[in-house]
């Protein structure tokens, strides 16, 4: 019978562990402060933003929201960025994505402080992570490895097959996959032979945003299957990159969506905001 990986469990248990490092630290007198960036109102940046809020007000992390109007320029947002990034008393900074169109992404990671790119998506942090130093670790990829290590699920020496290779979650996982001394594939939409190659993993991580495309035909018998996908199907609920359904009986180990990967996100960016006032 598979184990379905918990990740509601395990960023539950993330959490408490945080918050009581934080009680911690603010005994030492040592304050935590992420500074959450929203332009316009898209309701599912709300969505991610509200979520971020309680979890740092569960933690014990003080966070302070800038809400912008969705006209804002770019050139009024780097200069709230700067301003953060001076300001010692903020420890991280996170612009919610995506950012309206007349605002380039690029620019605006690339102002965040390397010190404070709680997201990990600055190119300091993705250079720093591939050359194994140290370094802000994007969310979702980290959860990943921490519902694997949480799970009891051994990756040294293991074949690892990801399908994905955005900078957000593919490529930072392999990354991470490579230093916990997997074997590590990447696949993407030129891939031939995918299903094959699928096979092949111990590990099959699925990261394309196409609902319920891995069916049993890309899975070994026994693997251990990580559906990073989330979408609404037209009955409006949730579903993974995986048929979850078809593999089920397949694998040894497999993340619901919901309850999987999605969890994690959060937990880890927590973890993340910890971190850096320890470093
Ligand atoms: P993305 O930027 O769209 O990247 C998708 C990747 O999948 C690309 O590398 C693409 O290849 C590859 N791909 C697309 N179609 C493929 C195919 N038919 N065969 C093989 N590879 C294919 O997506 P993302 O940001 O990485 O997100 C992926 C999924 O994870 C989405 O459903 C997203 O909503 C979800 N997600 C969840 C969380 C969370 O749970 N917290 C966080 C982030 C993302 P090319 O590079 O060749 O185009």
């Amino acid at each position: 019978m598979a184990l379905i990986i918990d990740g509601k469990k395990i960023s539950s248990e993330i959490k408490d562990e945080l918050k009581v490092k934080v009680a911690e630290l603010n005994d030492k007198g040592i304050q935590i402060t992420l500074a959450v960036i929203q332009v316009g109102n898209d309701p599912a940046s709300s969505v991610y933003v509200g979520n971020k809020k309680k979890a740092c007000e569960y933690i014990g992390i003080k966070s302070l929201a800038y809400e912008l109007s969705q006209d804002t320029t770019q050139e009024e947002l780097v200069a709230l960025v700067e301003k953060l990034n001076e300001d010692s008393s903020v420890n991280g900074i996170l612009v919610q994505l995506p950012l309206p169109s007349h605002i380039n992404e690029d620019t605006i990671i690339q102002t965040i402080s390397p010190l404070k790119d709680v997201d990990g998506f600055h190119p300091q942090s993705v250079g720093a992570l591939s050359i194994g130093q140290k370094g802000f670790v994007s969310c979702t990829p980290a959860g990943v490895i921490q519902l694997l290590k949480r799970s009891g699920i051994s990756i040294q020496g293991k074949e690892c097959v990801i399908i994905g290779r955005s900078n957000i979650v593919g490529k930072p996982m392999a990354l991470l996959m490579l230093r916990e001394n997997a074997t590590v594939t990447i696949c993407h939409s030129r891939t031939n032979n995918l299903k094959e190659i699928a096979k092949r993993a111990d590990i099959l991580i699925v990261a394309i945003g196409k609902p319920l495309f891995v069916t049993k035909d890309f899975v070994k018998e026994g693997a251990v299957v990580i559906d990073v996908g989330i979408h609404r199907n037209e009955n409006n609920k949730l579903c993974g990159d995986v048929d979850y359904v078809d593999v089920l009986d397949h694998v040894s180990a497999i993340t619901p969506v919901p309850g999987g990967v999605g969890p994690m996100t959060i937990a880890m960016l927590m973890s993340n905001c910890v971190e850096s006032v320890l470093s």
